[in-house]
């Protein structure tokens, strides 16, 4: 885990990955949407994925180093939602020691926060 040029801390390739490899995965605590979204306004760095329109899943707490992957608006790698799990998987070749980024898609920040993923193309906020 290093400090990353995006936001804060970043998720690193350990080793290099083909496209469409898993990458790793991360577990949190299952919490209702309800709660993720009172969490959600209380904490800046929020790090919760909403698995349905009834759970949540909180990675605060998660020791797990994917949990500070960062957005980016042309990401490498993408998240997949089985069974209460995140999945990471990889949209083309990563190379070692390359940040790993995911687009956020929707965001509690319902585009108030301003994007810095300096990508062509960049939406300028999530
Ligand atoms: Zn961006």
């Amino acid at each position: 885990m290093h400090h990353s040029h995006i936001d804060g801390l970043g998720a690193f390739a350990a080793e290099a990955v083909p496209g469409r490899r898993k990458i790793g995965e991360i577990r949190g605590e299952s919490i209702s949407v309800a709660d993720a979204r009172i969490r959600a306004t209380r904490s800046e760095r929020i790090m919760i994925v909403e698995l349905s329109d009834k759970r949540a899943i909180d990675f605060s707490r998660s020791a797990d180093p994917m949990r500070y992957t960062n957005h980016s608006c042309r990401p490498n790698a993408r998240l997949c939602i089985r069974q209460g799990r995140v999945e990471f998987y990889a949209l083309r070749d990563i190379a070692s020691g390359e940040e790993v980024t995911v687009d956020y898609g929707q965001t509690h920040h319902e585009g108030r926060l301003a994007c810095r993923c300096g990508a062509t193309g960049c939406r300028g906020a999530l």
